[in-house]
């Protein structure tokens, strides 16, 4: 019999479980869960308008079905059990929680009220118990920092029309707040220029085909790019941008969603909310300043600390080498290579790490 505890229950964690349950014979597996209910992002990041998505969590539900599988919910690595109990009581300890909490900008005016990072936000919407005490307030004009698919999904969650979310996943109060807000503008701000946005062809195209709102982008952002050089996904994701460049943008009274390239923020100003952010042209060294009455960062995240679990404090995820923490401990999922990847990444990640493991242990 070999026993082997997980620490997580989000995508990697179930992936790595249903492998090693199916593989290793009179394997006992306990899957530690911090939350009162397992699955991570798979629910508490994917955005709640994309229920196509999310139908991986009845995949994952029957790995915590599984007799082999035990899982603990309530029960916090490093508050409730400690590693060094861990380590003693079983064969094999493998870390797979993730990376939850928002990097920060490391400007001024960060701490301002009204300035969000993604994760809280995204958990807001999602209703994750860690965001109960969150009442977001939006106003008129708000800017999201970033150019990856969380920034796109949080400017679709917050565009879409009441009839648009009937579909979505909301909990009742979100669902209120996110028909009632006032938003006019959304800002989204990129240091880099087209060809280095991290958004998939299908999240940008989206936005194109909402009912209440108009994508902006200024033709200047495209100077100087060939895209004849580039993989085709991102030529495509150009010319998807481009097309909204072209677009005539007459005034209307649909919510003006507004693509900055090339802009880095230098300061947030304010005296207790946001009122505006100063964005540095990356080109020109030019400064300009947007009025905003609220702030989203979507600049990604990094894995909390556990107490005696060894941490790269640069990459801001557990040091390992190859997954390897130390002998008998492993890491798997976004505490093992930092937030990227999609759901699939983890499951072909957590195979290479349980045929690790069983070889070991049938050795
Ligand atoms: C906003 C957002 C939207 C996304 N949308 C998509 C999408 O549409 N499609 C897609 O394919 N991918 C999407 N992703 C990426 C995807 O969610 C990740 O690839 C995946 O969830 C990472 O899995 P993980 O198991 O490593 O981490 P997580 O999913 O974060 O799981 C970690 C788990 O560990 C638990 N935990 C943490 N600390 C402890 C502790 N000390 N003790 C016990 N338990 C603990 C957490 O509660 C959590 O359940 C999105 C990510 C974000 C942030």
């Amino acid at each position: 019999m070999h026993s082997i505890a997980i620490i997580g229950s989000g995508p990697s964690g179930c992936f790595l479980a249903e492998i090693l349950a199916l593989k290793l014979p009179g394997v006992s597996i306990d899957l530690y869960e911090r939350l009162p209910h397992p699955f991570g992002l798979a629910i508490s990041g994917v955005a709640p308008d994309h229920p196509h998505t999310r139908k991986v969590t009845e995949q994952l539900q029957r790995t915590v079905d599984r007799d082999e599988v035990n899982l603990m919910c309530n029960t916090q690595v490093g508050l409730h059990i400690s590693y060094e109990v861990l380590k003693a009581r079983y064969d094999r300890v493998i870390f797979a929680v993730g990376a939850e909490q928002d990097r920060h900008l490391g400007i001024s005016g960060e701490e301002l009220s009204n300035v969000y990072g993604s994760g809280a936000f995204t958990r807001w919407y999602n209703s994750h118990p860690d965001a109960q005490s969150l009442h977001p307030s939006l106003g008129k004009k708000v800017g999201i920092i970033g150019n990856g698919n969380v920034a796109l999904d949080i400017a679709r969650m917050l565009a879409k029309t009441a009839q648009e979310h009937q579909q979505s996943d909301l909990t009742p109060h979100v669902r209120e707040a996110l028909a009632n807000h006032s938003i006019e503008e959304v800002h989204i701000f990129g240091r880099r220029g087209p060809t280095d946005a991290s958004f998939t062809l299908p999240e940008l195209t989206e936005l194109g085909h909402l009912a209440n709102a108009r994508v902006k982008v200024s033709p200047d952002a495209f100077a100087g790019i060939d895209t004849t050089q580039l993989p085709i996904s991102q030529q495509k994701v150009i010319q998807q941008l481009q097309s909204f460049a072209d677009l005539s943008f007459a005034t209307s009274n649909k919510i003006q969603i507004q693509f900055h390239f090339y802009a880095t923020p230098e300061s947030i100003q304010g005296e207790q909310r946001i009122e505006g952010l100063t964005i540095k042209d990356t080109r020109t060294g030019h400064t300009d300043r947007i009025q905003l009455d609220s702030l989203i960062t979507a600049i990604g995240y990094q894995t909390p600390l556990i107490e005696g679990v060894p941490y790269d404090d640069t990459k801001k995820r557990f040091a390992h080498t190859d997954s390897l923490i130390e002998p008998g401990v492993y890491c798997v999922g976004w505490c093992q290579r930092g937030p990227q990847g999609v759901i699939p990444t983890n499951r072909s990640e957590a195979m290479g790490l349980a045929r690790k493991i069983i070889k070991e242990l049938e050795s």
